[in-house]
């Protein structure tokens, strides 16, 4: 029915001569050269586990990212299990993480049986509030690490805060840079300040590899043990891979296409039983899906090359997207996301906070042309849980849309 109704919305907008398809908030990076490059391997399964193309890939991004090792796995999630498993954390540890969050980030631990605790956000750039996670630690001082993130593609507000913080504790770092592959801070990549960062291609993502994901590190102890990870992973087996592509093209003709608004139903019919989703109803439940802990097989990550190719150029283009977000920001006096000194984000998504009513009835923004994001529903997203002691993340749960900066 809600399917139904967005189609006729479409026609009727084309009937009032506004353009048809809405500003997208996904696909946006993908274009007629990456879907060649998955129609190529749905034809070669022959090729589908080279594993040059993926060392290829791995040492692209590596040196992207100016890090010294980057390792591909199936997911952004799965790259956080494997820096997991490089700090050794054990069951029964404790671990700090974002209360405002995606549910993967809470799973990766869980899966181990590691134990988080919530720290609370700032809603300037939606990272750790450096307040709220001194206090977190003095409470919880048996932690063992600290996760931070760089959400819509902001460098957070309180990272060098943070980062000295955790130094003088001897609390090693992970960084989620899953929204914000590309962001520099004082001229370096973010992902370079901790022990370990890990970064996303799912399709939501700056950088698109349908799913996917990327751990990197700076030592070369942890890059060892992130390879060990590796190489006791699988690749997802044939019938996966295919869907994985078949979901690539699909996600193409249905996010990026110029005749989506008019043919989606189609393709979805068409592609319906090949169609993966990135997070299933289990997961969402905290059950470790089979196909969890996967590594990259050879198209994905011949498509990831392409994509990091164009990615320093799509990042400009969504930060001169979010200029004219600022903009309007202005004239709707609503506050603009806090770009901290020196440094330069990516703009996944551009967020503010407005009044609750806003976020939920969303019908105004498509009367502006534009997919509306809702990141998060809930503390970790898009499981509903009970994150305690959080009050700035309760306000962005409540208040925080995205508007998109796909140009
Ligand atoms: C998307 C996302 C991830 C994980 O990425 P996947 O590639 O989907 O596993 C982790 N953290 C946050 C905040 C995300 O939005």
């Amino acid at each position: 029915m809600q399917h139904l109704i967005r189609y006729l919305r479409s026609f009727l907008r084309v009937l009032r001569g506004l353009p048809a398809n809405l500003a997208p908030l996904d696909g946006m990076t993908v274009g007629p050269d990456d879907l060649a490059i998955a129609r190529h391997y749905l034809d070669k399964q022959n090729e589908w586990y080279d594993p040059d193309i993926v060392a290829s890939y791995e040492i692209a991004f590596a040196s992207w990212n100016e890090s010294l090792a980057a390792v591909a796995f199936m997911g952004g999630r799965v790259a956080l299990s494997a820096c997991i498993y490089a700090l050794g954390l054990k069951k029964g540890d404790t671990a700090l993480i974002p209360g405002y969050t995606c549910i993967v980030v809470p799973n990766a631990f869980h899966f181990e049986g590691i134990r988080v605790v919530y720290v609370d956000i700032e809603t300037e750039t939606y990272g750790l509030d450096i307040g709220d996670l001194r206090r977190k630690y003095a409470a919880h001082p048996e932690a063992k690490a600290l996760a931070l993130q760089h959400l819509f593609g902001l460098v957070c507000r309180d990272y060098e805060a943070i980062l000295a913080f955790a130094a003088a504790r001897q609390l090693p770092v992970i960084e989620d840079c899953s929204h914000a592959t590309g962001a520099r801070f004082r001229g370096r990549r973010i992902g370079n300040g901790g022990a370990l960062a890990f970064y996303s291609s799912e399709q939501s993502k700056v950088f698109n590899t349908g799913n996917g994901g990327m751990a990197v590190t700076n030592d070369t102890q942890l890059a060892a043990r992130l390879r060990a990870y590796r190489d006791q992973a699988p690749y997802p087996d044939a019938e996966r891979t295919r869907k994985l592509l078949r979901t690539f093209v699909y996600n193409y003709y249905t996010q990026s296409h110029s005749l989506r608004w008019l043919c989606w139903p189609f393709w979805w019919l068409w592609y319906r039983h090949e169609r993966l989703v990135s997070t299933t109803a289990g997961e969402l439940a905290g059950q470790k899906p089979a196909h969890y802990g996967q590594k990259m097989p050879a198209p994905l990550a011949a498509i990831g090359l392409n994509q990091l190719a164009k990615l320093d150029a799509v990042n400009a283009r969504r930060r001169q997207q979010a200029a004219r977000w600022d903009q309007w920001c202005m004239e709707k006096g609503f506050q603009k996301p806090l770009v901290i000194s020196e440094s330069e984000p990516v703009f996944l998504r551009y967020p503010v906070m407005v009044d609750p009513e806003m976020k939920h009835n969303t019908r105004w923004a498509a009367e502006m042309g534009i997919e509306l994001g809702v990141w998060f529903l809930t503390h970790t997203h898009p499981a509903p849980c009970e994150v305690a002691d959080c009050p700035a993340a309760d306000k962005a749960v409540a208040q925080c849309i995205n508007l998109p900066t796909g140009a």
